[in-house]
């Protein structure tokens, strides 16, 4: 058993609020540790602190800030299998898959690295007589992070980069489910040089977030989680006065064309509907299958599922680990229990030998799949492939652009043609052709559209700059003191 407190100033500090939540590992269902659930007080405590670190970091030079983060991306580098190890432990993903999202979270420490590049203005050289203007992007100040239980150091990553190398403290407040890996990424930025106070972690519930939203010295809000949360996050935040970005729920829907190759679109579903045991944002839920060829594609999968390897994710043959907790697990498995009686086939049943212990739940296929159907109008979030047979191109299209959800979407096809229309039609955020889960590269900015963001700005990439940043723009003058008179008229370039 251990214990996760707060990271405040640059240290641990246990808190006093006398309320914990349990850190269950889900490959056993047992439960191995404790973390704090932080009061207002200590949510207080943390964004004084930030607060009072402001000025001194926002001053701190563009080449520090760069160098910090340079820092960063070497000791998160030779950290990664330590890193890796608490997903596995506290998620449950397997190590291949935790290796992977370092990866991708290294990325966005990549490119915070490039601040000072990042952060140039424009300037307009005599834009009246002797005049020039030139824009100036200034850090927000207090800057909050509130982040999910599925993606523990990736999505922290996608925020705190680009936040404190703008020049703004952060607080994270990540998913009580798996806290550590936040501590050891706070200890990582101590040691890359990050000034004490710039970077702090608040652990905790709806009580720390809910104060966190009414902060007065909290300038703005990102948060990455489940659509109903981000909904009253957006709406909570911007009532008092934040900018907020809020990422939600998704139902991934892949389109596959008769001249796709079935053989490469199985491969592509079965990965990124079952890989992280489906519990990613970007995951693949549904299969929009055209009727010629939905027969084979749905025994192209099927056959697939019997070699997936679930187990232990500390096992290094193990494909796929454990749900986060017994209820998540229990939800998804009624999804499956109840699709028969909705009218739709389950092909693959995957509460059928699934280990007992621990939070598991093995790959489920169904299909006939409609909508009106539970099992395809709610998220799921678990490791279940629904099949919606349409008869053409422009019935799967509309099938996309009805759904709440506009994360992510895939074609599969050889035809360009279609894949450009596709692209042109789609009401979807992120886009793949021929690429089952489009998560963009981190020099680009990620974020659905409809009910799966709240806000005008994606995360990270350029919209992470802009987030994290408010523009000023001078205009200036040296003129001749002789030249000056007053002039009531307003001030006119021609
Ligand atoms: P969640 O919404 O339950 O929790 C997210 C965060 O909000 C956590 O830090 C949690 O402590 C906090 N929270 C939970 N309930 C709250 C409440 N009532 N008031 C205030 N704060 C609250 O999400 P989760 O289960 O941790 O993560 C899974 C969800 O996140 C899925 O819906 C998934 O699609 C979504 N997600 C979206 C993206 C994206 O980029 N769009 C990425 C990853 C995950």
């Amino acid at each position: 058993m251990y214990r996760i407190d707060h990271w405040i100033d640059g240290h641990t500090v246990a808190s006093t609020s006398g309320r914990n939540g349990n850190i269950f590992d889900p490959a056993t269902g047992q439960v191995q540790g404790t973390v704090a659930f932080a009061d207002v007080s200590e949510v207080d405590k943390a964004v004084a602190n930030a607060k009072a670190v402001l000025p001194a970091w926002r001053a701190t030079n563009l080449s520090r800030r760069a160098e910090i983060m340079f820092n960063m991306r070497e000791l998160v580098s030779a950290n990664r299998k330590e890193i890796a190890a608490l997903l596995t432990k506290e998620h449950g993903k397997v190590t291949a898959d935790a290796l992977g999202e370092l990866a991708r979270g290294l990325e966005n420490i990549e490119y915070a690295c490039g601040i000072p590049n990042l952060l140039k203005g424009g300037y307009s050289e005599q834009a009246s007589a002797g005049v020039d203007v030139y824009n100036i992007r200034q850090p927000l100040g207090v800057v909050a992070g509130i982040t999910p239980f599925n993606f523990p150091a990736m999505v922290p990553m996608w925020m705190f980069a680009n936040a404190v190398a703008c020049g703004n403290t952060f607080i994270l407040k990540p998913s009580e489910k798996d806290p550590s890996a936040a501590m050891l990424i706070a200890e990582l930025l101590k040691q890359a040089g990050l000034p004490d106070g710039v970077f702090n972690v608040v652990h905790g519930d709806k009580v720390a977030v809910d104060r966190l939203l009414d902060h007065p010295d909290i300038a703005a809000v990102s948060f990455v989680g489940s659509t109903p949360i981000a909904r009253y996050i957006y709406e909570t935040g911007t009532k008092n006065g934040k900018r907020v970005q809020a990422l939600g729920g998704a139902k991934n829907h892949m389109l596959v064309l008769p001249d796709a190759d079935l053989d490469m679109a199985a491969d592509a579903l079965v990965s990124a509907a079952y890989g992280s045991a489906g519990e990613r944002c970007m995951a693949i839920s549904v299969v929009l299958a055209v009727d010629t060829i939905a027969d084979d594609l749905v025994s192209k999968v099927q056959s697939r599922i019997p070699n997936i390897v679930v187990g232990n994710g500390s096992d290094p043959s193990s494909e796929m680990g454990p749900l986060i907790t017994g209820e998540h697990r229990d939800k998804v498995a009624s999804y499956v229990a109840a699709a028969a009686g909705e009218g739709a086939k389950v092909v693959v049943d995957g509460r059928d030998g699934a280990p007992t212990e621990g939070f598991f739940l093995k790959p489920s296929l169904i299909d006939h799949a409609k909508p009106g159907m539970k099992c395809y109008d709610d998220e799921i979030f678990g490791p279940v492939l629904t099949v919606v047979r349409v008869k053409s191109y422009e019935e799967g299209l509309q099938l996309i652009n009805d759904n709440q959800f506009g994360n992510g979407t895939a074609i599969f096809t050889r035809d360009g043609g279609v894949a450009r229309q596709f692209q042109f039609d789609v009401n979807v955020g992120m886009v793949g052709i021929n690429v089952p889960i489009p998560v963009p590269v981190s020099y680009y900015s990620f974020g659905g559209w409809k009910a799966s963001l709240f806000g005008d700005l994606h995360m990270y990439g350029p919209d992470g700059i802009q987030f994290y940043t408010r523009s000023k723009v001078v205009t200036s003058r040296w003129p001749d003191p002789r030249t000056s008179k007053v002039d009531l008229g307003f001030p006119q370039n021609r």
